[in-house]
């Protein structure tokens, strides 16, 4: 027999435990470490040889992983991490990781649990957002995907089956977001066959919103010129500053122009949970399609991103293929149509939702949104602390949860040294992005295990270095 299966479970067990009872100590203990460390040259070399013909034993694996795997990861669970825009995690969904893994559940398709599991996350992802009962939508990879998925959506909505059946013929479509648009909306519109050039980069205003009349006149010049505007794509929480575009005003010139309607709110689209925030978020339960993450705000593990799309007939009829081998039963088994498979573009696909059922469970809406509000209230103290220090000056407003400063007299040269020390020191993670041709120190607060302490300890250090 070629089972791989253990004659004997009891080691295999014996190792579970201990990997269950160090991985929560490594929860507990985050803040004792470095929140980053390079891989030392030999390490990364030991990830060069050749595939193993012969295997090794789980335990010798495991304290390789000890070695050489754990004390390099990103660092995005250790608090003083604030790169980027990544979650930190949480213990319940770790745990559900790991039941979702011994399930190895499929869930492209097919009548059972995990299905049922998913469509509630998704009902419950279009009732937090306000959007109708009838929603559909699927977990994806990330807002990378989810975003794309909603392209093609709307693509749909624009040239129908023949557009499927024959590819995009040259058909001008156009599309439009904020300057700030995030890269893998342009990214969808190329891997949608339009080209990333179909997206129209919208200026934006003092506010980092997108400018309406200046969309409308890129409308209306796009329109004389014979191409078909299709789709105007709201960001809720852009990734450079946090910045909402006016969500309402693109609904409703969205519905002028009888185009798709989307939002990309990777991670602001959470800012709902936050009845401070909310109303910024107005207008998204207008939308026609949103991508967001589990992952960032709502701190599920990575990954897990959503979409959700309000005419269910439209994701199924953007996705939907017939095949034999794959046709859905009226009973058993291959009953529960549709399949998630048919919503999207991925066939098989793990328990994704497990960990964010678990986790949506286990805090609820108020904690997350507490979260939400928490990390914007210290975004806040950075930015009062970045104020009243005359060597650091805020680059953008702070609407959310991320600041964009600078240190005065700074080349962008001493910004990036300054940040990639922090980083190598292990001190703290943020990241650097350009602001009016300026580069910034970008501190994204995102995750929950963030203190003050932490966001003074980084204003110290940064004026320390000054
Ligand atoms: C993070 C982010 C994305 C991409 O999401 P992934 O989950 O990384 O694929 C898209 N848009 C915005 C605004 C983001 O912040």
């Amino acid at each position: 027999m070629s089972t791989l299966d253990p004659a004997d479970w009891s080691a295999l067990r014996a190792l579970g435990h201990q990997m269950l009872d160090d991985m929560v100590d490594h929860l507990a203990t985050l803040r004792e470490g470095p929140v980053w460390r390079p891989m030392p040259a030999p390490v990364c070399e030991g990830f060069t040889a050749p595939i193993p013909a012969l295997g090794t034993p789980p335990e010798a694996l495991y304290a390789r992983f000890q070695t050489d795997i754990q004390p390099y990861v990103t660092g995005n669970t250790h608090p003083r991490f604030m790169g980027w825009v990544h979650g930190g995690g949480n213990p319940v969904s770790m745990l559900a990781e790991f039941l979702a893994g011994a399930m190895n559940a499929n869930c492209g398709g097919r009548d059972h649990a995990g299905i049922a599991v998913e469509r509630q996350v998704i009902g419950w992802a279009a009732e937090m957002l306000g959007m109708p009962a009838q929603t559909t939508g699927v977990l994806l990879t990330g807002s990378s995907m989810a975003n794309f998925v909603a392209v093609l959506c709307a693509r749909y909505k624009a040239l129908g089956q023949q557009g499927r059946r024959e590819g995009v013929q040259g058909a001008k479509l156009t599309a439009y977001a904020s300057a700030g648009v995030h890269r893998c909306v342009p990214g969808a519109l190329d891997m949608a066959g339009l080209g990333s050039d179909a997206l129209r980069r919208i200026p934006v205003d003092e506010n980092f919103q997108m400018d309406l009349p200046a969309l409308r006149a890129a409308i209306a010049a796009d329109k004389a010129a014979g191409c078909a505007p299709f789709l105007i794509v709201g960001t809720a929480g852009t990734v450079d500053v946090g910045a909402f575009d006016d969500l309402t005003a693109l609904a409703d010139i969205a519905v002028e122009e009888d185009a798709w309607f989307h939002v990309d709110g990777a991670f602001g689209a959470l800012a709902v949970l936050s009845p401070a925030l909310k109303p910024a978020t107005a207008g998204i339960e207008r939308a026609d399609s949103v991508a967001f993450d589990f992952h960032k705000w709502a701190q599920v593990t990575y990954d897990a991103g959503c979409v959700l799309v309000r005419d269910p007939a439209v994701e199924l009829a953007t996705f939907a293929q017939a095949t034999n081998y794959l046709a859905a039963a009226p009973r058993g088994l291959a009953g529960g149509a549709p399949w998630p498979c048919d919503l999207g573009p991925d066939l098989s696909r793990g328990f994704r939702a497990l960990k964010v059922w678990m986790t949506l469970s286990a805090y609820g809406t108020e904690a997350l949104g507490r979260v939400v509000d928490d990390t914007c209230a210290l975004a806040q103290r950075l930015a009062a602390a970045i104020s009243t220090s005359n060597r650091l000056t805020l680059l953008a407003p702070v609407k959310l949860n991320i600041v964009c400063f600078g240190v005065a007299g700074f080349t962008d040269a001493q910004t990036e040294n300054l940040v990639a020390d922090l980083q190598e020191e292990g001190l703290f993670a943020p990241s650097t992005t350009t602001i009016n041709g300026r580069l910034a120190i970008r501190a994204a607060i995102v995750n929950h295990r963030t203190s003050a302490d932490d966001i003074d300890a980084l204003v110290a250090e940064i004026l320390r270095r000054a």
